[in-house]
């Protein structure tokens, strides 16, 4: 039996049709082209998915899942007003899918689907407590506990983000001073570097420069590093997980920053949850948002609450 997943960004759109072991039968991407507001978006999720589903009758798949950004409610499945997503308030995204496809359809935060993607086919496979983190331009988290994604009463749990590791650290775009998202995301990384270099940088250019021995890079990298690691112990002492696992553009920065990761934690946190939780890179890249998706109608599919 197959599914479909969507992953709903704000460039792109990626759909697949994927079989319960996780492999991608086939995959189809289209551009957003966000600007051009919810109609036009939801008719190219609507060719996407019927391009992979091509010929295949209704009753060979289980269902239709959309990873999408936040913020949205997975309990009716409607997606809210996402900052990447202009023109979108309050769409039914999950019910206009339903009513196309004639199929059970769901909707899921993009970190949350990322999460159960990992759990399921990727680098958390076994780990029933699991943290899934995303670090790129900003940071989301999916949260894995007793096996479940867990949603919190409203279906916002897991904003790590917005975590405060310094009260006085510099403003979020929340609103907050010092949040995890203002001190180590890939833009709290290129915002330093350009105030440390007088020129534009990205933090990807950040990573080059400190592979290739630049002190001032390499030491705002470790600053970055530094924050995220309090986050993570934190999250350890909090959550108690097997592992964490990470993926994000800045996780590319690879082995340097998991050793990292993993020293502060070993240090910081409550000892016995320190020693034995893994931090370990995402496994299944670009595609886990997709998959994701795929994975809802399998796991909410006996629930009458989380479809339409
Ligand atoms: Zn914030």
């Amino acid at each position: 039996v197959y599914s479909i997943g969507v992953d709903l960004g704000g460039t792109k759109i990626l759909a697949g049709l994927v079989n319960e072991t996780g492999t991608i039968e086939r995959i189809v991407e289209l551009s957003t082209n966000a600007s051009e507001g919810p109609e036009a978006v939801i008719e190219r999720i609507v060719k996407s998915v019927r391009e992979v589903k091509g010929t295949i009758n209704n009753n060979e798949i289980s269902g239709i899942g959309i990873g999408a950004p936040g913020p949205l409610d997975p309990l009716t499945g409607i997606v809210l007003s996402p900052p990447n997503l202009p023109g979108w308030d309050k769409i039914p995204l999950r019910q206009r899918i339903h009513e196309y496809f004639d199929l059970p359809s769901y909707l899921e935060n993009d970190a949350n689907a990322a999460a159960l993607a990992e759990y399921r086919f990727g680098a958390g496979r076994g780990a029933d407590d699991m943290v899934y983190i995303t670090v790129s331009t900003g940071i989301g988290a999916g949260l894995i506990l007793n096996g479940r994604l867990y949603h919190g009463a409203g279906g916002y749990a897991g904003e790590i983000g917005h975590m405060v590791v310094d009260a006085h650290g510099p403003e979020c775009s929340c609103g907050n001073r010092g949040c995890l998202e203002a001190l180590a995301s890939g833009t709290a990384i290129a915002r330093k570097a350009t105030e440390a270099f007088g020129r534009p940088c990205t933090s990807k250019e950040v990573a080059e420069m400190a592979a290739e021995g630049n002190t001032v890079a390499a030491s705002i990298l470790d600053e970055a590093f530094h924050y995220l690691g309090i986050g993570l112990s934190s999250i350890v002492n909090l959550f108690n997980p097997s592992k964490i696992v990470i993926g994000g553009g800045v996780s590319q920065i690879g082995d340097v920053m998991f050793r990292r990761l993993s020293n502060i934690v070993r240090t910081k946190s409550f000892p016995a949850p320190g020693a034995m939780v893994e931090i370990v890179p995402a496994q299944l890249g670009r595609n886990s948002g997709m998959l994701g998706g795929a994975v809802l109608p399998w796991i909410y599919g006996s629930s009458s609450t989380h479809a339409s």
